[in-house]
């Protein structure tokens, strides 16, 4: 079969490899229908391993179900990447996102993963697709369950007015699941004038700023009137995240699923004056994924048109190229190994 493979520093290729196995039954065989590419597969693109075949993000049919009784042949189907063991000390306290072996296992990341033509995958990490949600939205599943978790995170309500700092996928897909579950306004910032134009299009952003506004503060404050309840930090500066914490109401919440800078600076007296909390987390739990699909068959959560560009594997080498460039404006790039 075909498999976009990590080839060695910043090279990916399209190699022909065995159909993966199911591990004795243990793990269900899918054929793949679509597959993202994720910021993460482009840290391991510039880094050149481990040398697997790349995707985390992505949907197909399960042409083989091994052993399991919940699943069977046919069945529409994306995954989570985690492969939690339910049984260390983060899993017991209710984390299988932060599982002791999440970082030596995760598909995709660290073993063979879906941007191929099969992929094999233990079957306590896939999720069923109802049949009006497309392998398209399937693909999509796992960075909106991503950005989901960064609103739960911050304990995000009904009602609530939302602020998304960054207009890339995991900042829109926030957005998007904001409005899904009933935020009374979501407002976006963005540093790029050329990345405003895709979220100005979307229906559930209802206010975009200009991260480089010297007027921004008072602006986030006018449209919010007593400040954010909630905030997702989506682009891993430190810039975005002093903004998120100036435009908090008090008693806010910051939610950070964004990593570029590794040690913020934050004033702590301003989190202390306006009692803000801030949290982090990483990955996404079962809970998510399993809302996300439900909001998705709901029609609540339309991100279908995120997914900007579709392209075959032979493709694959020169969009990490655009991408590492900066020059890419899309917001999804995916995969198709039918084409
Ligand atoms: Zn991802
Ligand atoms: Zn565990």
């Amino acid at each position: 079969m075909k498999a976009v493979r990590i080839e060695g520093v910043k090279r990916v290729g399209v190699a022909d490899v065995p159909v993966p196995n199911t591990d004795g039954g243990k793990k269900a065989l899918i054929k793949v229908a679509y597959a993202g590419i994720c910021a993460s597969d482009m840290t391991t693109w510039f880094r050149g391993s481990p040398a697997i075949t790349l995707g985390h993000e992505f949907s197909g049919t399960i042409v083989d179900p091994g052993n399991s009784m919940e699943f069977k042949k046919g069945d529409r189907v994306t995954a989570s990447e985690i492969n939690s063991c339910f049984e260390c000390d983060s899993c017991r306290r209710g984390y299988p996102n932060l599982c002791s072996q999440v970082f030596a296992t995760a598909t995709g990341i660290m073993t063979d993963g879906g941007i191929a033509e099969y992929v094999a995958v233990p079957t306590n990490m896939l999720f069923k697709l109802p049949d009006n949600v497309s392998f398209l939205e399937g693909a999509l599943v796992e960075p909106a369950a991503v950005a989901l978790r960064g609103l739960h995170l911050a304990g995000f309500k009904a009602g609530d007015k939302v602020l998304v700092t960054g207009c890339g996928p995991i900042g829109i897909f926030a957005a998007a699941n904001a409005k899904a579950l009933g935020a009374s306004y979501v407002a976006m910032t963005e540093v790029s004038e050329e990345r405003m134009a895709f979220p100005r299009s979307l229906p559930y952003v209802d206010g975009l700023f200009n991260a480089l506004d010297p007027e921004l503060d008072k602006k986030l404050k006018d449209a919010s009137e007593t400040g954010f309840d909630v905030a997702i930090e989506a682009t891993g500066f430190t810039a975005a995240t002093q903004t998120a914490i100036r435009a908090l109401r008090v008693g806010g919440h910051l939610g950070i699923l964004g990593v570029h800078e590794r040690d913020m600076v934050f004033n702590i007296p301003q989190l202390m004056f306006k009692s803000i909390k801030i949290s982090g987390d990483f990955y996404s739990l079962p809970s998510d994924f399993e809302e996300v699909i439900s909001l998705m068959a709901s029609g609540k959560l339309d991100i279908k048109n995120c997914a900007t560009s579709i392209i075959p594997f032979a493709d694959a080498q020169k969009q990490f190229e655009t991408n590492a460039a900066g020059k890419s404006l899309d917001i999804k790039v995916i995969l198709d190994p039918s084409s």
